[in-house]
């Protein structure tokens, strides 16, 4: 069977910095992929460039075997198939959470506005905060905030969802919320890959880890071997300074 993604040989530099070096990446529809490694690493680059936020320099992804980092593909149609969620919210202060959550269907992909409400609700009741459609995200808490831009990532039905450290700017008591939400969707069989630092959320949940060093991935595999196992001394090193 075809990979959902195939990212083969990406790479991409910031000026004279490499930050993806002939990266290979697989992920099976209806799988979990984790990302771990040290801060700069490169999880946010690649995640980034997935989602067509960044341009690679070098390489190919193939979404449903479809060349999507060709510079013709269509952008928007890839990032209705592909959905991010990042650290920061990034939520609009002055719209309510159902207008959050329509407004890219509605102004960019032209779903009528009675159907994008009736798909933003849907998604609002999936992540528990039916209640909150009509109001601002200032009068939510951060973790109700994060599910209420989960909820926004799933409202064109991606086929993949890229989450990024989306527990990072979490007070520690609102961490498990969103924890519990991602490991519903999975269980749900929603395709995701997930960069984080919680590691025994990625011990739970992926089927597989992906260690990031020097641009590319330098160990990966099931939870047990990458977490027991390790075999490269700088994964070793970096599971026990975080563990
Ligand atoms: P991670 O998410 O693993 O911490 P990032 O992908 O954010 O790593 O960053 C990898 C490296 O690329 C870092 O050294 C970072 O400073 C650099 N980098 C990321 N984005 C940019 C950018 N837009 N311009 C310049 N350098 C960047
Ligand atoms: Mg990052």
């Amino acid at each position: 069977m075809t990979p959902l993604l195939q990212a083969q040989g990406l790479r991409k530099s910031f000026g004279t910095q490499v930050v993806l070096d002939g990266l290979d990446l697989e992920v099976d529809a209806g799988g979990c992929v984790v990302l771990i490694g040290g801060s700069g690493s490169g999880k946010s680059t690649l995640l980034r460039c997935l989602n067509l936020l960044e341009t690679v320099d070098d390489g190919q992804i193939l979404l449903e075997g479809v060349d999507v980092s060709d510079p013709r593909a269509d952008v928007d149609a890839v990032r209705s198939r592909i959905g991010i969620v990042f650290q920061a919210f990034n939520l609009f202060p002055h719209l309510t959470v159902l207008d959050n959550i329509t407004l890219a269907p509605v102004r960019v992909h032209r779903v009528p506005r009675a159907e994008a409400e009736a798909r933003a609700r849907e998604m609002l009741d999936r992540v528990g905060l039916a209640d909150k459609a009509g109001t601002h995200p200032d009068q939510l808490s951060g973790g109700q905030q994060q599910r209420v831009a989960i909820a926004r990532a799933l409202v064109n039905r991606p086929a993949l969802l890229l989450l990024d450290e989306v527990t990072s700017a979490l007070d520690p008591e609102l961490v498990g919320e969103v924890l519990a939400l991602l490991r519903e969707l999975r269980s749900d069989g929603m395709t995701m890959v997930i960069a984080t630092h919680e590691m025994s959320f990625a011990r739970q949940v992926a089927d597989t880890v992906c260690f990031l060093s020097d641009g590319r991935v330098l160990e990966s595999g099931p939870p047990e071997q990458v977490f027991d196992a390790p075999r490269a001394p700088r994964l070793r090193s970096f599971l026990a300074a975080v563990t």
